[in-house]
């Protein structure tokens, strides 16, 4: 069953190497990846589509998807499943809608002023897994950042199913967000087709988007040619319980995330003994009834996850920051004010009622977060991760004039004397070189 690991007592200087997490060689993947992004490169379409033929089983002439199979989809998506993507695309667009940043000027001096704009990334490539499970919410969760930043060019790449299409729900996804530029095509190979570009598909400048580890280290191997977002792999679920919290939504919510990908990662960590055996039971009598059973018992007895026992609920919080979740449940007394304390994590779910599979619909929220403790240093997606703060820099000849002294000292010295001459040429030379 799931692991346990007792930190009752000081706790090591490094919480890292004692904290179950999944033994994800991306590294390792990337050998394997660079040959499939170099034959995409060289070889473009044709490349892709033998690839294509050769991990998803489908051979496509083409891999754009036609528009009468988004209208297809669109059509014969069942009325309760399309009410509830509208609705996410609802929520999600009125959080992100208040992300976005107005321009700033600061006038540094009188008549020299700095701009930060902020502009779009022109052309995105956006991934959307369908490999295990099929993610129409992961479509949402990065068009709809990308379109309140203002993106004026848009593409979806999606694994294709049997038939040699994306999940019909994908493509309905698309369709109910406008989005008609949608690529049959999963795995490196979409991530390498959106950075070269075939005849297909023009290329983009950034690709986001959860997936695999095949994805996430084609994206790190592209990354420079590309722009991407923080490396969402398999996802992960912390939660922070005290004695207070209920086995039975503690367990379920653990499974829930288990439920991904045997890779996924639920860790409980808590100051109750009482709780953590109460969850233990709670998850042997829930596992049976899932759909999942095998690869939810995967994940929860694999290395990458375990229930860790702490002293306290401040031990607990030095516990989750050094794990730095993809998502963090707080279910604790007095939720709220533990939240507040958090530093690290993807996003955080406070108290009984804002489960994690609240935040992977409807939320409004993000659901495309960082893992493997990337989130102690990125954020997940959002209306910034396509924006490009841009300064803008417009000095008249008195603002320049005051800090011509001050540009030539500097230049001279890091013994760059050219920089103190561009700023000399325009006062007739009088401001003296050292
Ligand atoms: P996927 O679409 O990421 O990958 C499927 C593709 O992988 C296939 O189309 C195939 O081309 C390629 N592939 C399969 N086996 C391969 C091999 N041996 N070599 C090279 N390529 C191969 O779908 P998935 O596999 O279901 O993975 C989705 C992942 O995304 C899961 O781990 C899930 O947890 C994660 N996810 C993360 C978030 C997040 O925000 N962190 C959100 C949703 C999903």
């Amino acid at each position: 069953m799931i692991s346990r690991i007792d930190l009752r007592g000081p706790l090591p200087r490094d919480l890292r190497d004692v904290l179950p997490r999944a033994d994800l060689d991306v590294e390792a993947a990337l050998e394997k990846v660079r040959p499939i992004c170099e034959d995409v490169r060289h070889r473009g379409a044709a490349a892709v589509r033998e690839l294509t033929a050769r991990f998803d089983g489908v051979d496509l002439p083409t891999a754009r998807v036609p528009a009468e199979a988004l209208a297809a989809a669109l059509a014969g998506l069942d009325p309760q499943v399309r009410a509830a993507l509208e609705e996410a695309i609802r929520r999600t667009r009125l959080v992100h809608r208040d992300q976005r940043r107005a321009d700033v000027t600061t006038t540094v001096v009188p008549g020299g002023t700095v701009t930060e704009r902020w502009i779009p990334v022109e052309r995105v490539g956006l991934y959307a897994p369908g490999g295990l499970a099929v993610y129409p919410s992961s479509v949402i969760m990065n068009v709809v950042p990308a379109q309140e930043a203002g993106v004026s060019s848009m593409a979806v790449a999606s694994p294709p199913q049997a038939d040699g299409l994306p999940h019909p729900a994908i493509l309905a996804a698309c369709a109910l967000l406008g989005v008609d530029e949608v690529y049959a095509v999963g795995g490196a190979q979409a991530i390498a087709m959106f950075a070269y570009g075939t005849a297909d598909c023009p290329p983009v400048a950034m690709v986001t988007g959860p997936g695999n580890i095949w994805v996430a280290a084609a994206k790190r191997l592209l990354k420079g040619r590309i722009g991407i977002d923080a490396e969402a792999g398999p996802t992960e679920i912390a939660v922070l319980a005290d004695a207070t919290a209920d086995p039975v939504h503690v367990a379920a919510d653990l499974i829930s995330q288990a439920e991904h990908d045997p890779l996924a990662a639920a860790v409980l960590v808590t100051d109750s003994e009482d709780l953590a055996e109460a969850v233990e039971k709670e998850l042997a009598a829930q596992i049976t009834a899932t759909r999942h059973a095998e690869r939810i018992s995967a994940a929860l007895t694999g290395r990458q996850s375990g229930i860790v026992l702490v002293s306290s609920i401040d031990d607990g919080l030095r516990v989750v920051d050094a794990y730095a979740a993809e998502h963090l449940e707080i279910q604790t007394a007095d939720a709220a004010a533990v939240a507040a304390r958090v530093r690290n994590a993807g996003a955080v779910f406070v108290g009984a009622f804002a489960p994690v599979s609240l935040g992977d619909y409807l939320a409004g929220s993000n659901h495309v977060l960082p893992t493997g403790g990337c989130a102690c240093h990125s954020s997940g997606l959002s209306v910034q991760t396509f924006l490009r703060g841009v300064h803008v820099i417009d000095y008249t000849r008195p603002a320049l004039a005051e800090a011509a002294r001050l540009v030539c000292a500097l230049a001279d010295a890091e013994d760059l004397p050219g920089h103190g001459a561009a700023i000399r040429a325009r006062f007739d030379w009088e401001i003296p070189a050292s």
